[in-house]
């Protein structure tokens, strides 16, 4: 099923850069903090990396990375 959003919970984010290494193309480290780049918004854009997005949610400690599927 392919990514159609992507959201952090930020307050629960400890910035520690495994999603950024796992999924570069959806996920930035700025300033100590974990954002979604803004061509993430895109549900096309996103579709092509659900597969990453998915293993780096799994990946994260804290489980602050939520997605919705199509
Ligand atoms: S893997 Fe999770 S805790 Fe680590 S930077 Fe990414 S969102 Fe934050």
């Amino acid at each position: 099923m392919p990514i159609t959003k992507v959201w952090l919970e930020e307050k629960d984010c400890i910035s520690c850069e495994a999603c950024e290494s796992g999924c570069p193309e959806v996920f930035v480290i700025q300033d100590g903090e974990c954002k979604i780049k803004p061509e993430a918004s895109d549900p096309a854009y996103l579709a092509k990396y659900s597969d990453k997005i998915k293993e780096v949610a799994e990946a994260c400690p804290v489980e602050c990375i939520k997605f919705t599927e199509a």
